[in-house]
């Protein structure tokens, strides 16, 4: 009785796994990305900016947030973000003269 089954050999040099470090969100980078930077609640290399309400990959570091930072799209939200709401007193209806 033999079996021609071999046992496959654990291949010591396939398996390993290379750890890649992925970066994760730090404070101070809020601090240099002041007023749209914040943590992406759903993702720890994740980024969340408040003005274009986008999550922003960040494993590959903080190259990914400069760009954005730059990218036309944020700097419009940024644009419209900071200009507040306060259309009201800016729209003045011209009154037409009626007498
Ligand atoms: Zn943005």
């Amino acid at each position: 009785m033999s079996s021609g089954d071999e046992e496959p050999q654990p291949s010591t040099s396939r398996g390993i796994k290379r750890k890649k470090y992925l970066q994760c969100h730090k404070k101070e980078w809020e601090l240099e990305f002041p007023g749209w930077l914040q943590a992406s609640s759903k993702n720890l290399n994740y980024a969340n900016c408040k003005s274009c309400n986008k999550e922003i990959k960040i494993s590959s570091g903080k190259d990914a947030l400069k760009k954005h930072s730059t990218s036309e799209g944020h700097l419009v939200a940024c644009r419209s973000v900071k200009a507040q709401p306060s259309i009201t007193s800016f729209v003045v209806k011209k009154n037409p003269k009626e007498c």
